[in-house]
């Protein structure tokens, strides 16, 4: 039975929760700090299950945490990366328009990029298209130079060990289980004993509702798991994509829609997919989890979600269930692909916050009440974001 007993306890050893209790180690190095985890190790839910792309920023609304964050946490990853070794691959990203219809989002990306402050983006034609990706046709396509790739869970495991190297606590296979403020303290109970802090930090990723509930914040906006199932071309096959191929994205979700992305060990994966889950930690396709499931179908917010975009969500839930749609939309990026190329694939599960009133939740959100700060939503691009989520948050704890 662990009784700890410390200034700061973060819930969450995701990659976020890490870079938080690295930045707050590091700001008060006499601080004690504790990161409490559920699982029996770090990085096992979103930061172990994603696809590995370093973020340029220039999908988010300008002056957004998102855009902010993203542009300044891509910055401080590559530095983090080089200074540590962690490999990190500027294999660049082309962001396709494949017919006339996509030509205008495609320029208002790009003028949103260069707001945002992100360097290196260029609009090019079908030729430069062909030099850049060989196999992939479109009529015009936004060129991202600085976009990388890397391996987030080998981050999470550097953030643990600076952690640890200054001091500080990682308690796994601790779960939170029941929080109460004081007017000096937060005592909080887990599965493996109880602990006491002068502050606490939640970064729960798929739980961050639950947990929030737990220290009495309104349960709202929910987390509404959205599920993404990954395809992989064939060792044979991987020439095909050179580095990272993404659609022109719809703007009516914060979804990056499914895209090609090569990996640091040479791996090609296709997809995610987005489709509603019943499961929030569950890998496998079809897993439901009772609690999960009913927490989700009793939401309002998620049946006006549904009403409102049902036939996209329809068409989504069929790309994912049949391979052939599937193929049909990668085969005008890609034409040549072909049914034997798609090769089953592992899943991720995004943890995204939905309001009452059926709105994706758009930006990041960071709650303060009391002695607990809850960060509520992190999507994508939190991964990349990370270090600068880690700054906003520490700067607001230091403000007290
Ligand atoms: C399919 C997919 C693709 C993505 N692709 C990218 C990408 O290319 N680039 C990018 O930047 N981002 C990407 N993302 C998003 C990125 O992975 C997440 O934004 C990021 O990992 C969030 O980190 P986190 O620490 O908030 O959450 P998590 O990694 O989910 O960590 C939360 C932690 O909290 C723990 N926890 C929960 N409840 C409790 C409790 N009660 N007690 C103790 N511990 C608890 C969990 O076990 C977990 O370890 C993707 C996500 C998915 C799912």
């Amino acid at each position: 039975m662990t009784d700890w007993s410390g200034d700061i306890a973060i819930i969450g050893a995701g990659i976020v929760g890490l870079a938080t209790a690295r930045e707050l180690q590091r700001r008060r190095p006499r601080a004690r700090i504790a990161v409490v985890e559920k699982e029996d190790g770090i990085g096992r839910h979103q930061t172990g299950h994603n696809s590995g792309v370093l973020h340029s920023g220039l999908y988010y609304s300008p002056g957004s945490l998102k855009a902010r964050t993203c542009v300044a946490g891509a910055a401080a990853l590559a530095r983090y990366c080089d200074e540590r070794g962690i490999p990190l691959e500027r294999c660049g990203k082309v962001i396709v328009a494949r017919d006339d219809s996509e030509l205008d989002p495609l320029h208002e990306l790009y003028r949103r990029g260069v707001r945002n402050g992100v360097d290196g983006l260029a609009i090019v034609g079908p030729e430069r298209l062909r030099e850049i990706e060989p196999h992939v046709e479109g009529k015009s396509a936004l060129y991202s130079a600085g976009t990388a790739i890397v391996d987030f869970g080998l981050v999470a495991a550097s953030l643990a060990d600076d952690v640890k190297g200054a001091g500080g606590a990682i308690l796994t296979a601790h779960e939170v289980v029941a929080v109460s403020e004081t007017s000096r303290t937060v005592a909080v109970e887990t599965t493996w004993g109880d602990l006491e802090a002068g502050r606490v930090i939640a970064c729960a990723g798929l739980q961050a509702d639950r947990v929030a509930a737990l220290t009495g914040s309104a349960r709202e906006p929910a987390i509404v798991p959205f599920r993404g199932d990954y395809w992989l071309l064939p060792a044979q096959r991987r020439h095909l994509v050179r580095s990272l191929v993404y659609p022109v994205p719809d703007p009516r979700f914060p979804f990056l829609g499914v895209h090609f992305t090569r990996r640091l060990d040479g791996e090609v994966w296709l997809g995610p997919s987005a489709v509603p889950a019943l499961a929030r930690e569950g890998y496998r396709r079809g897993t439901i989890e009772l609690r999960d499931g009913l927490d989700t179908l009793t939401y309002p917010g998620f049946w006006r979600l549904v009403s409102r975009h049902a036939a996209a969500g329809l068409g989504e839930m069929i790309r994912d269930a049949s391979r052939r749609t599937l193929l049909r939309s990668l085969r005008t990026f890609v034409p040549e692909l072909e049914l034997s190329d798609l090769l089953p694939g592992p899943s991720g599960i995004r943890a995204q916050a939905l309001a009452r009133d059926g709105t994706l939740v758009e930006d990041f959100v960071v709650e303060h009440k009391g002695r607990v700060t809850h960060v509520r939503n992190a999507p994508s691009p939190a991964a990349t974001s990370s270090l600068a989520i880690a700054d906003l948050v520490a700067d607001a704890v230091e403000v007290e």
